[in-house]
């Protein structure tokens, strides 16, 4: 059977590497790199002729909870690379930095009254097994039924904002139980978190390879059709070219599908709303911040969070400090989205100098990668959003974002899974 993979991220690379033995894959991928939302710089080494690292385009880390991720960077052999190591954040309000990483900081930074009841929505939290009727109820919501105002106002409500702007009164507690149950387990000395040394780009580079061992073809190539005649796939239009083919797995963001096939007639309901990520990687003289890897800011300035990534992985790995400083924003009016590169960096820079006055004197070099699509809205009802992986349409497949596998937050283990669970149902089918 031939088998065409739209969009060359994790989800399709994830389906590719389970039915590249049995069945004849191509993976067409838009951009003149794979990886997509994991995609990486590759930056000059400072002070090296040829040498180059690699970075992320956007912060990533891990979660020891990501089992199958991990399990697939071990069968890749590169099991060495991966490394768990102290994640710290921080909250800036009040004009100073307050760690949060144990028990004790997060009493020094809230109102014991609060860190009482934040105790006690975090233990309720994690008890829940069955997060279905929190789909109904948004985050808000549960947390002033079980935490009260002022937690909600001096704890989630920043961490709400900068996560979902004007829509985070609509996020579902489902969303939120989620979240908790994975964040909450950090211990006394605050919580771990996996990366890969040299970057996730290795991950990509050697699921490619792999698949290119097997025989998959990897092509670039914009998809602006997929040709479907009385209910069948017959193949997809690619930069003005006809490939004939018996199934597609598309992994374009809903709003994508809906322009590249006639989604009325489909069944398909691609009624889930996205936000998008304005994310700025500086390469800095120096670090900006003492101890802190993820700021988040409870401030007046255009960005939610400030990742120092230095302070994670050591900057000698990298000859330099880098630093992330990212916002989502939610609809293309957006400033974030309109204005252009050097105007964004301008905006963040007038930001960043209010946290940390003389930042300008550090940054040596700047990257912005900017993005439309580049994670659901987990609103009240979401659950009854997530996309299947098998459509009405005879051999039309669907694994990404959207997939029931990256919920309640979207994450690289999440659409490995989805393009692993797909890629089963395509062989069930
Ligand atoms: C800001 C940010 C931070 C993140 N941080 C983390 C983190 O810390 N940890 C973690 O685990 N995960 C993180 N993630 C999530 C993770 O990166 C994604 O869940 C995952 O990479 C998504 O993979 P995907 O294949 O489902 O989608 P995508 O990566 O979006 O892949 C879809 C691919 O389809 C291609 N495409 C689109 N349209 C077409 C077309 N018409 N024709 C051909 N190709 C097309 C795109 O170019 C893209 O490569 C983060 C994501 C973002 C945006």
């Amino acid at each position: 059977m031939k088998t065409i993979i739209i969009g060359g991220g994790l989800a399709g690379l994830a389906a590719a590497y389970r039915l590249a033995d049995k069945d004849e894959i191509t993976i067409i991928e838009k951009d003149n790199e794979l990886g997509g939302m994991a995609s990486s710089y590759s930056i000059e080494i400072p002070g090296s002729k040829n040498g180059v690292y690699h970075i992320e385009k956007y912060y990533h880390h891990i979660f020891a909870s990501d089992r199958e991720l991990i399990s697939l960077i071990e069968e890749l052999g590169l099991g060495s690379r991966l490394e768990w190591l102290r994640g710290t954040t921080g909250y800036f309000f009040n004009g100073k930095i307050y760690p949060m990483n144990t028990p004790l900081e997060i009493l020094r930074a809230l109102p014991l009254m609060d860190v009482i009841r934040l105790t006690w929505l975090v233990m309720k939290a994690r008890t829940i097994k069955d997060r279905t009727p929190f789909d109904d109820i948004t985050a808000k919501q549960w947390i002033l039924d079980t935490a009260g105002e002022s937690v909600y106002n001096n704890f989630f409500l920043p961490l709400l904002s900068s996560k979902f702007g004007d829509n985070k009164d609509k996020v579902s507690a489902a969303w939120l139980l989620g979240r908790v149950q994975i964040r909450s387990n950090r211990g006394a000395k605050g919580e771990r978190l996996g990366y890969m040394r040299g970057g996730f780009h290795a991950l990509v580079v050697a699921m490619a390879d792999k698949l290119k061992e097997k025989g998959c073809k990897i092509l670039e190539g914009d998809v602006s059709r997929i040709e479907i005649n009385n209910g069948v796939v017959k193949g997809v239009v690619v930069d003005g070219k006809n490939i004939e083919c018996d199934r597609v797995i598309s992994t374009v963001a809903p709003n994508v599908l809906e322009k590249i096939m006639d989604i009325e007639n489909s069944g398909i309901s691609t009624d889930i709303s996205y936000q998008g990520t304005a994310c700025a990687l500086f390469g800095l003289k120096e670090k900006v911040m003492e101890d802190t890897y993820w700021l988040n800011i409870k401030e007046d300035v255009p960005f939610g969070a400030v990742i120092e990534h230095t302070n994670f992985i050591p900057e000698q790995d990298y000859g330099e400090h880098l630093m992330y400083v990212t916002s989502y924003f939610q609809n293309p009016e957006s400033a974030l989205w309109k204005k252009s590169n050097d105007e964004v960096i301008e905006l963040y820079l007038k930001g960043l100098e209010k946290l940390f006055p003389g930042i300008r004197g550090k940054v040596n070099w700047w990257r912005l990668r900017r993005d439309i699509d580049t994670a659901p809205v987990y609103e009240v009802g979401y659950g009854k959003k997530v996309l299947p992986y098998k459509t009405n349409i005879k051999g039309l497949y669907l694994a990404g974002m959207f997939s029931e596998a990256n919920y309640p937050e979207r994450s690289m283990n999440g659409s490995i899974v989805a393009g692993f669970r797909c890629a089963e149902t395509v062989q069930n089918s």
